[in-house]
């Protein structure tokens, strides 16, 4: 399986970093094996030190697909999660200043903590979804789906046309505002629709 990810998909979080807005989606991807599964702790590698959070909402494909046309691309999908898109934004942005990939601030082992999986049935219009997440008891992201540039179908539709979709693979569609660093015993509770669905310690 693979891990496909969208970057400054909330206006606000694309400000917030000084980014500007793009205008058409922007992908990378993570390894499988960054998952951090289950609510086991998150452990701050060595090699940052200043490591973000990103609280994102994740579908799941649920069927093979290339060039999946977005009238159909509600079809490719029946599960929806909350997922932390952990960054070493110091390393990052040394990367990207350096003009260098910068896959190893996003990839690295436990980077894509994935809560577990809902049905989409089970929630309200996927268009329209409420997520938070508080770190020790104060709420630091506020995310909604209808303020994504690009809504889940589009990024299913645009990542299809060069990557085949299969079973399995996940898209975390990017963060909204207030990202921020993350330190040693910071408890980090996520909800999604009111459900906490994350409930982890870094260490
Ligand atoms: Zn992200």
């Amino acid at each position: 399986m693979k891990i496909i990810c969208i970057g400054r998909n909330y206006r606000e979080h694309a400000r917030e970093l000084n980014n500007p807005v793009p205008d058409e989606p922007l992908v990378f991807m993570k390894p499988e094996s960054a998952l951090l599964l289950n609510n086991r702790p998150f452990f701050i590698p060595e090699f940052s030190n200043n490591l973000h959070h990103e609280l994102e909402l994740v579908v799941r494909i649920n069927r093979l697909g290339k060039h999946i046309d977005h009238n159909f691309a509600h079809r490719y999908y029946n599960q929806i999660t909350l997922g932390i898109d952990f960054t070493a934004r110091d390393l990052q942005d040394r990367l990207r200043a350096e003009g260098k990939p910068w896959e190893i601030s996003k990839g690295f082992d436990g980077s894509a903590v994935l809560a577990h999986l809902i049905n989409r049935d089970t929630l309200p219009d996927p268009g329209n979804i409420h997520f938070h997440l508080d770190i020790n008891g104060q709420t630091v992201q506020r995310g909604r789906s209808s303020e994504m540039l690009f809504d889940i179908d589009t990024l299913i539709a645009y990542a299809s046309k060069f990557f085949t979709l299969k079973i399995g693979d996940l898209i975390y569609t990017g963060t909204p505002a207030g990202v921020g660093p993350v330190r040693i015993n910071d408890h980090l509770e996520a909800y999604l629709e009111g459900e906490k669905l994350i409930d982890m310690l870094v260490k």
